[in-house]
């Protein structure tokens, strides 16, 4: 025996991975080849953070807003499917746009499902590793900020494939673990105050991904709109280290602060990509 320490594999792409240290204090594990991170939280913990951040009725409206919209940029689909839909809000939007709606999610019961959405939608509360084959096929399967919360993202990504049919469509939003953020911050990184993400993709691992499970058209992009308060809530935490129960957005001047400094961040990110903290991927099922 060599004595070398073992080295953890990474779960996309199945080479080694190494231990890079964060600003601040704390490591994640990268990947040597495709750059994708996980996090084991003893070794980055999450300050005192319980869960994701709640919401925010303005601003949560106007995500929502702007992510059906990117969702929709290649024409409205028919049906869909959401990896965990929450409160329903995204497919109450596609149900009034006349698709026929399901989803699943595990953490259902937190949250008010809208009425209408649980009415008509085909809804599941399973884990969408552990759900059955899908019976009914629809044009577009997506998922909102799940992927660096699943178990199995390759299974996740596996069953999405499996529930949308031939000539439609797949798209993620994830946190960028390529984005200069990390780097900046390091573990003041906003996308760290949450326990329950557990890794971050690069374009890369999310590419090689979507195309191990056979999806083809593969494009990652990073949207110049979404996270748009990533900037100052990570800066807040940097310049002001301390624990904060239910996170840094719960203050209302850190909110504030985000809303104001939004068109400098725009402008930024429109001169560089890199700084946009989240992939859009977005991939096609053969016909
Ligand atoms: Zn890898």
């Amino acid at each position: 025996m060599s004595g070398e320490v073992a080295r953890a594999i990474c779960e996309i792409c199945r080479n080694p991975t190494r231990a890079l240290p964060l600003r601040g204090g704390g490591t994640l594990q990268r990947c040597d080849d495709c750059g994708h991170l996980t996090r084991d939280l003893a070794a980055a913990p999450a300050d005192h953070r319980d869960r994701a951040y709640g919401g925010e009725p303005t601003l949560d409206a106007w995500r929502l807003a702007l992510t059906h919209r990117l969702l929709t940029r290649d024409g409205a689909p028919r049906s869909v499917f959401e990896v965990g839909y929450g409160s329903g809000a995204l497919l109450r939007r596609f149900l009034d746009a006349g698709a026929t709606v399901a989803g699943t999610d595990p953490d259902q019961l937190e949250v008010a499902v809208d009425p209408l959405v649980r009415e008509r939608g085909h809804l599941h509360t399973a884990a969408i590793e552990e759900l059955a084959p899908a019976e009914d096929r629809v044009e577009l399967v997506y998922g909102i900020h799940v992927l660096e919360h699943v178990r199995d993202p390759m299974r996740t990504l596996q069953h999405a494939a499996e529930l949308v049919a031939p000539g439609g469509a797949v798209q993620f939003l994830t946190p960028a673990g390529d984005s200069d953020g990390l780097r900046a911050y390091g573990r003041a990184w906003w996308m760290l105050e949450d326990p329950t993400h557990v890794r971050f993709f690069s374009a890369e691992s999310l590419r090689r991904a979507a195309t191990s499970v056979g999806l083809t058209d593969v494009r990652v992009t990073r949207p110049a709109l979404d996270s748009l308060v990533t900037d100052v809530a990570s800066m807040t935490r940097l310049a002001r280290p301390r624990p904060r129960p239910h996170g840094v957005l719960a203050q209302r001047s850190v909110l504030a602060a985000g809303l104001a400094t939004a068109p400098l961040v725009l402008a930024a990110r429109a001169a560089r990509p890199t700084l946009r903290p989240t992939l859009h991927l977005t991939a096609r099922k053969a016909s």
